[in-house]
């Protein structure tokens, strides 16, 4: 059934996502500060709003897709003087959070929703900018069983697939856990297509016996960080486009969060989280993280 949805954050990936509920029959009131992102999104077919009071005037829904954890509790709380989204909204309204953000976060965001007489789920994503536009996300929801089938039909049309993984906060939860092992994975890729460079292998020769061994993995077989083997992968276009090195740095930093609230042993992780920052810390911020096999040959002795 079409619903009135209220969609804050119209940038990268909030603003193909509000696009897609727009085609799926919703009315959709989009919002952004940044003139760019209203443009753009205004181009889409998005009736874009002057400020957040107006977008989620008659909404039943409201979704945000913002950069991180404060921008997320500012937005529902309110901050500067601009009131905040719950005490906007109509009581009983479904809150559901999409932004990539810390898993104490997403419980506090929740815990407030939940004050303030609405429902609230986080629902982050993974399949990036391409999957956003494709309606191909893959959702990972923390949510209780109402709040998780009330959001479903909302979801479905920005969705390859959706998995329920818990109460709230358990999205966010696996989808730390989901970039921990990417990272790990690309660096451990990395590390060994340069130390085949060194013994004289070549990429093609590698690739055809790992991608098809005990080594396989998304890293390998989908996003090498070699040109040629998988011509699809960012690597063959001077590592543009694909995952930025400084969201995988962003997604890692909230990993540390939760290792260290947890007091989980990671030592592979610590060391993941430290190369990623110190590689978005330069020009290579907003290159594929594939293209962290550049500073493994820079460090290397040839
Ligand atoms: P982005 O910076 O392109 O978009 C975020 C937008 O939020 C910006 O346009 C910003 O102006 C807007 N914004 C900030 N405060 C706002 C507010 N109070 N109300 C309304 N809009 C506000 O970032 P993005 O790439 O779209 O990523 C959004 C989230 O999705 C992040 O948490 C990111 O980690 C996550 N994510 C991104 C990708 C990716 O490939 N880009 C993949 C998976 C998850």
């Amino acid at each position: 059934m079409s619903k009135v949805i209220a969609f804050l954050g119209l940038g990268n990936m909030g603003g193909p996502m509000a696009v897609n509920l727009l085609k799926d029959g919703h009315t959709v009131h989009g919002f952004d500060p940044v003139e760019a992102a209203q443009q753009h999104a205004k181009e889409n077919g998005v009736d874009v709003r002057g400020t957040a009071a107006e977008a989620v005037e008659g909404a039943e829904v409201i979704i945000t897709m913002l950069p991180s954890g404060k921008h997320v509790l500012d937005a529902y709380q309110g901050a500067e003087g601009i009131p905040g989204l719950l005490e906007l909204a109509a009581p009983d309204t479904l809150f559901i959070d999409c932004s990539t953000i810390a898993v104490a976060d997403a419980r506090e965001a929740a815990r407030l929703a939940h004050d303030g007489g609405h429902r609230a789920i986080d629902a982050p994503v993974s399949g990036g900018v391409v999957g956003a536009e494709a309606g191909t996300l893959a959702f990972m929801v923390g949510a209780s069983e109402e709040n998780f089938a009330a959001a479903q039909p909302v979801l479905e049309p920005m969705a390859k697939r959706i998995v329920h993984c818990g109460e709230a906060g358990a999205g966010q939860a696996a989808k730390v856990c989901n970039n921990l092992i990417l990272a790990i994975s690309m660096i451990g890729v990395s590390e060994a297509f340069v130390l085949g460079e060194q013994l004289g292998l070549t990429h093609e020769a590698l690739f055809e016996v790992t991608s098809n061994a005990t080594a396989t993995c998304w890293a390998l077989n989908t996003n090498c960080p070699v040109p040629g083997p998988v011509p699809t992968s960012p690597a063959n276009r001077d590592f543009t486009g694909g995952f930025a090195s400084a969201l995988m740095a962003k997604d890692l930093g909230l990993a540390m969060h939760a290792i260290e609230s947890t007091g989980t042993e990671s030592r592979l992780g610590s060391m993941a989280a430290q190369i990623y920052q110190d590689w978005a810390a330069g020009e290579a911020a907003r290159l594929d993280f594939s293209s962290i096999i550049t500073e493994i040959r820079e460090h290397s002795t040839a």
